[in-house]
């Protein structure tokens, strides 16, 4: 057992970085007063929660009026496909989505389904990538809705957004993506990406977990989903999360100030694992895109074991990983992600998410090139048919 931590678990959570911290820390206590209050006090709080607005909006390229608070990225995909479709039942019926989704995504569209909406789930090719032409080509005059990822947690491929946006507004139907993976690492302009709406989550880029926002381009309709007060211009009641809000915004800033730096560095660290991986151990196989992808994922398959059995293995030595998404650890069926793209129920069940971020160094990398050929070679042995 090792008593020293190799985080390669990015892509479910990341450390609230210290100087998000600091800046949260004085709104538990001084600048405690309630951003709807009307006194003295309150004005910091409400001065706060505006500065954080303007730099959620300044990291989208979007109009700080344009920016709700929510409490995360499942919420904020939520009231995206739930009050678009209830706002617009008038027009239509239909919401076209993918099958590699998260689950906040897909089971919100089961939900609708269950309601009486009607949702098309598109196919990915074996790279996980959607194409826009398939996109169009689902389109009906039912559809109000399109809704892409930007980037996939498990296997870190880039949707060519644009692209899909142009499509949907071409036959004037809204574009919601799910940018939860993407922010911090891949630049997002809701202008020229052709976005009316998109999902963001702090703990995924450095900030406090419970922290989201919803982008809702300005004159896009839709329903509100959380009822009471009238916080966020009377959208998304609730006494605002004030520290939370405020390191969003901190933390947005930081992690979107040098994108192209941020994924170098990630990037180079991840090819040097990749490339030792492939050198290191045979049969193994790249799931997602070569060259489209997070600047932090790898996700292989390691023919003949199982994923899950090797998580057991490299976690005794400190690593923590994945093999897909935290939310389907533990359940029976394989990656609904891989699945999608074809590779094989073993081969799905042989899989490693490693995601790489800020607290990944050459160290780590250094031990798991260490680490992972033994593990594998060790569960191979044990396993029938590779004696
Ligand atoms: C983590 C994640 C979510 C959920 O965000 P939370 O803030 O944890 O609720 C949604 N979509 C994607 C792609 C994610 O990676």
């Amino acid at each position: 057992m090792s008593e020293k931590i190799h985080y390669f678990d990015h892509a479910a959570t990341t450390p609230t970085h210290p100087e998000v911290v600091a800046a949260m820390l004085p709104y538990f206590t001084e600048h405690f007063g309630n951003p709807s209050s009307l006194y003295g006090l309150a004005d910091e709080s409400r001065e706060a929660v505006d500065r954080a607005r303007g730099q959620v909006a300044a990291a989208l390229g979007a109009s700080p009026a344009e920016i709700f608070f929510t409490a995360g990225g499942t919420e904020s995909d939520n009231w995206a496909l739930k009050g678009v479709a209830l706002a617009n039942r008038e027009k239509g019926d239909h919401i076209i989505t993918t099958a590699i989704e998260h689950h906040a995504i897909l089971h919100t569209c089961e939900f609708l389904e269950r309601q009486g909406f009607s949702v098309t789930y598109l196919p990915v090719d074996r790279y996980g990538m959607v194409d826009p032409a398939a996109v169009e080509a689902a389109i009906t005059d039912r559809t109000v809705l399109v809704s892409v990822m930007t980037a996939n947690n498990e296997v870190g491929t880039i949707q060519p957004i644009a692209a899909i946006g142009a499509v949907a507004h071409e036959h004037g139907v809204l574009f919601h993506t799910d940018a939860v993976q993407a922010v911090g690492n891949v630049p997002i302009d809701v202008d020229a990406m052709q976005i009316d709406l998109l999902s963001l989550s702090g703990h995924k880029f450095y900030g406090p977990k419970g922290t989201g926002a919803l982008y809702i381009r300005d004159g896009v309709a839709i329903e509100t989903l959380v009822h009471g007060g009238g916080q966020e211009k009377g959208r998304r009641a609730g006494t605002e999360n004030l520290p939370g809000i405020v390191g969003l915004g901190a933390a947005i800033e930081r992690a979107c100030g040098d994108i192209p730096g941020h994924a170098a560095r990630v990037a180079a660290l991840r090819d040097r694992l990749l490339d030792g991986i492939l050198e290191r151990v045979p049969e193994v196989t790249l799931n997602g895109h070569p060259t489209e992808r997070l600047p932090g994922n790898i996700n292989i398959s390691f023919a003949g074991i199982d994923g899950e059995a090797l998580l057991t293995l490299l976690g005794m030595q400190g690593v923590c990983a994945s093999t897909g998404s935290a939310c389907s650890s533990g359940e029976e069926a394989p990656s609904h992600v891989l699945t999608a793209m074809g590779v094989p129920p073993a081969l799905a069940r042989a899989s490693l998410r490693l995601s790489l971020g800020d607290l990944t160094t050459g160290a780590d990398i250094d031990f798991l090139l260490d680490a992972l050929p033994d593990a594998v070679a060790r569960l191979r042995r044990l396993s029938r048919g590779h004696a």
